[in-house]
């Protein structure tokens, strides 16, 4: 399976005129990567000027509405999304489930992204870790709720993003996950995807995501048992993002 490095740019930079820059610049620096899906998921109002600086580099968004047009204000829907270029879109993050984003309201905006032909990326994760291990069943209520209703045909165009909570760069007093905390919940999800969606199971990617640097991308990418990795802070940073994208090359 191709490895996938997605950069999570969140509510940064400030200027339409630094986000170029900085897109820029990482696509110059990756010019000679190959072997790596490598998207990008920068703010949707600079999304129509980056995609006309890279042809290596796909586009993706943050969040996307459950509905293709109408009277919804203030939404963007999938349609405009993939009509603009985008390929992949991040649904069901930490910081909009945070805002109320309930399981029922991303399983809506899936069905409506694969509906366009955009590739959802669902985030689950636990808050936190409890002695009982009941955060498995957190995850798995997360998949099967966000999941519900999505044929076996599907679900190869789906990423799972597993993202402790915990472990986000943004979260105060976040501790570190480490490879094998990822590899146990990998293989915990890929099991919960396989009894619901039998063989086609395999073939969805599962990426780890949670303050990976360059220092510890190494470590996810072999031990971790992922297909990838979704980066937040590390992605605004020219030399960190394209280094673990260096990394990930090493070993497709
Ligand atoms: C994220 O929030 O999706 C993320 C991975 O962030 P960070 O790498 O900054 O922890």
């Amino acid at each position: 399976m191709k490895k996938i490095i997605v950069g999570n740019w969140k509510m940064n930079p400030a200027s339409l005129k630094e986000a170029e820059k900085l897109f820029a610049n990482i696509a110059k620096s990756l010019s000679g990567a190959k072997k790596t899906d490598i998207v990008i998921c920068p703010p949707f109002l600079y999304i129509e000027k980056l995609k006309k600086l890279s042809r290596k580099i796909i586009l993706g968004a943050q969040d996307a509405y459950g509905k293709d047009v109408g009277a919804f204000t203030g939404e963007v829907s999938p349609l405009m999304l993939y009509n603009l270029g985008v390929r992949y879109v991040i649904l069901g993050h930490s910081e909009r489930r945070a805002l109320g984003e309930d399981n029922e309201v991303v399983n809506k905006k899936i069905k409506a992204s694969l509906t366009v032909g955009l590739s959802p990326i669902l985030c689950v994760g636990e808050s936190e870790r409890d002695e009982n291990h009941s955060y498995f069943n957190l995850i798995k209520t997360q998949l099967e709720e966000c999941l519900a209703g999505i044929s076996k045909n599907s679900i190869s165009k789906i990423i799972i993003a597993y993202e402790p909570v915990w472990a986000i760069s943004s979260t105060p007093d976040r501790r570190d996950a480490t490879a094998s905390d990822s590899l146990e919940m990998s293989i915990y999800i890929r099991k919960v995807l396989a009894d619901k969606f039998g063989s086609d199971a395999h073939e969805v990617r599962i990426i780890y995501g949670g303050s990976v640097n360059e220092k510890d991308a190494l470590e996810f990418l072999k031990h971790g048992e992922v297909d990838g990795l979704l980066v937040g802070r590390a992605s605004l940073d020219v030399k960190k993002f394209t280094e673990i994208v260096k990394i990930c090359e090493t070993l497709s």
